[in-house]
This record gives structure tokens, C-alpha cells and sequence, in this order.
């Protein structure tokens, strides 16, 4: 099937700030590579699940997606247009098309606003619909998130958290888009809370035909709602594959550690935790080679020395590992 949306070697990277030390020492800019060459598609329909730890560049992936933050790198086309390559007011017309939930129903809100202004803003910005018009079209999409109508003139304080994201998710949808980048829409959210939003977002998909990049860092809810998954580490793709394949069959050693911590979609029943040793390394500082090297238990010498490249495992299945020809795993490596 053809993509709806292709990312070609995309990456962003920021030029750390010097304090006046370095400037006097003459200490040179450090480059933050947050994405790092990342590549992959999204067929229209299909939700993307992208899963990793907090600071691997998930959210930095999602916004550069939509030029929110400026790639430095890379391609990305949207149906046909390179999305990349538009001028300002090409890219405005683009985003009616193109939108994002965002995971803070708190911050992500103006709260000078009322409801009404606030999913009635993208019907204003792409000249879509004004005055009565664009009330009816913003209540009838705020009724079928799940508030009534009758909320339309309140402010975000007047609302639970769960209601705020679905107010983030109405201005999302009013102007009618195809794709949507849902960035943690339910890992700011009480649990309780998650799968109403989760079953919400499922429903809408169908409804409107929409296509998601889905980003968590909670495993079970992308094993849950996606076609496909991508696991970032550090600005990288390291795994990406048919949910059910790469969840039944992990084989990237961190893609196997995440799931893991999930006794109850680990493919091999429960066994313990696989618990990988120090944090996420600071992408200031990435290590050299495999940029996982230094919290895997399966490096050997060439993965401090030599970034793996991406290969094949199964159809549409691929992982970037020294140690794929051997069939290694985590699991039965450590004793796990
Ligand atoms: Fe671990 Fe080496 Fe594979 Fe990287 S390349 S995941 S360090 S075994």
C-alpha cells in the first residue's frame, strides 16, 4: 500500500547553549542530536505506535513530522507533496491536513480562552468557516468528543483533566485532517481515565478515516491500539515491525528489555524484569558505535566501536543489531 506519509533520513538537532565559561575557554557549541537519520512510513488508516524512554526524541520526532520544530535534515511528504519543501503559507494550508494532540491537557490549553475560541481557532486560522457557521461546526465536534454544547463558552479550569484532552482533541479534528501526530495523549491522564480517551480516539479514527503516529512510552497501550511499532533510543530507530511481531518477537535487545517490564504481553510468559543498567546517556554525549552499547548486556567489542545498521528479520520487520545473526536474546542471555 502507498504511504500516506514517508519520513526520508529526518533529523533535528540543536546547538547547545554556552555558558560564559565555555565562551571564555573557548569551549566549541555541543550538537544535540535528538533525531538522528530517522526514516519510516505510515499507510493511510494505520496507526504507527513510537515507543521509548522519556528524552529519547519521541516528541522531537513528532513535532519536526510537522515542522513544529525546523528539521535540520531529512524528507518528509505527505500524500504526494513534500512537506519540507513548503513555504509558510503552503505549510499553514498544509496543517489543516496535519494536526497533533498534545500530552499536556493542562499547558496545552490558552486559558484566557474560552472552549468555543479555542476549537473554533483552526476553523478561523485556514478560513474554513466564522460567526455561526463555525459555532455549529465547533459544537458538534465538541458533542461528539463527549462535553456538551453547552460548555462551549467556559474556560479550561472548568474542566477535569480528561476533559481537557478532549477539548485538545476536538481542536485537533475540527478542520477535518487526515493525519494526526498523538503526542502521550493519555500519560499526563488518572488511568482511569486512559482508556476512555484511548476508546475515543479509536472510534474517531474510524469514523474520520484518520491516520495516527502514536507516541508513548507505555508499551501495553501501543501493543494495544497499533498496527505498527517504531522503538526510538537515543534519536534512533532501533526496531520497527507489525505490532504483533515485534511484541511476539523482540529482537533488538532494548525493544526485549521494555518488554520485559511487561509480564503480560512478554511473549514467553512471565519471567523477571530485564532491568538495564544507568539512565538514558544524554544525547550531548551519545556513546560511539551501538548508541545502546552501554546499557546492554549483550555488547560485545565491535558495538563500542561500530553503529549497527538496520536489517531485515521478517517481512516488514527490522532491527538495527551486531548480534541479529546469532539469534542472541536478552532473555535467555542474563538469565532472565
Ligand atoms: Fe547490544 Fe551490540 Fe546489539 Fe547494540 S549492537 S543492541 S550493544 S548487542
Amino acid at each position: 500500500m502507498k504511504p500516506l506519509l514517508t519520513v526520508e533520513h529526518l533529523s533535528k538537532h540543536y546547538e547547545s547553549r554556552r555558558g560564559l565559561v565555555e565562551r571564555l575557554t573557548g569551549v566549541p557549541h555541543t550538537v544535540v542530536r535528538a533525531v538522528n537519520d530517522v526514516s519510516l512510513t505510515v499507510a493511510k488508516g494505520e496507526i504507527l505506535g513510537l515507543i521509548g524512554e522519556s528524552g529519547c526524541g519521541k516528541s522531537t520526532l513528532g513535532r519536526a513530522i510537522l515542522r513544529l520544530n525546523e528539521p535540520n535534515a531529512g524528507k518528509v511528504v505527505f500524500d504526494g507533496t513534500d512537506v519540507t519543501a513548503l513555504d509558510p503559507l503552503a505549510l499553514k494550508n498544509m496543517r489543516r491536513r496535519m494536526q497533533i494532540i498534545f500530552q499536556d491537557p493542562y499547558a496545552s490549553l490558552n486559558p484566557r480562552r474560552t472552549v468555543a475560541e479555542i476549537v473554533g481557532l483552526p476553523l478561523k486560522l485556514h478560513g474554513l468557516a466564522s460567526g455561526e457557521e463555525a459555532r455549529a461546526i465547533t459544537a458538534r465536534i465538541v458533542e461528539r468528543v463527549g462535553l456538551k454544547a453547552n460548555q462551549l463558552d467556559r474556560y479550561p479550569h472548568q474542566f477535569s483533566g480528561g476533559q481537557r484532552q478532549r477539548i485538545g482533541i476536538a481542536r485537533a479534528l475540527v478542520s477535518n485532517p487526515e493525519f494526526i501526530v498523538c503526542d502521550e495523549p493519555v500519560s499526563a491522564l488518572d488511568v482511569s481515565i486512559q482508556a476512555q480517551i484511548i476508546a475515543l480516539l479509536l472510534e474517531l479514527k474510524r469514523e474520520m478515516g484518520l491516520t495516527y503516529l502514536f507516541i508513548s512510552h507505555d508499551i501495553s497501550v501501543i501493543g494495544y491500539l497499533a498496527d505498527r511499532v517504531a522503538v526510538m533510543y537515543l534519536g534512533e530507530i532501533v526496531e520497527m515491525g507489525p505490532v504483533d511481531d515485534v511484541l511476539a518477537n523482540p529482537r533488538h535487545p532494548y525493544t526485549q528489555s521494555l518488554l520485559s517490564a511487561v509480564p503480560e504481553i512478554e511473549p514467553h510468559g512471565r519471567k523477571p524484569r530485564v532491568r538495564l543498567k544507568g539512565d538514558l546517556p544524554s544525547p550531548l554525549h551519545p556513546p560511539s558505535g551501538c548508541k545502546f552499547h552501554t546499557r546492554c548486556p549483550l555488547a560485545i567489542d565491535i558495538c563500542r566501536t561500530l553503529a549497527p545498521v538496520s536489517e531485515n528479520v521478517g517481512p516488514g520487520h527490522q532491527a538495527a543489531c551486531h548480534r541479529l545473526a546469532e539469534g542472541v536474546s536478552l532473555m535467555s542471555e542474563t538469565g532472565a
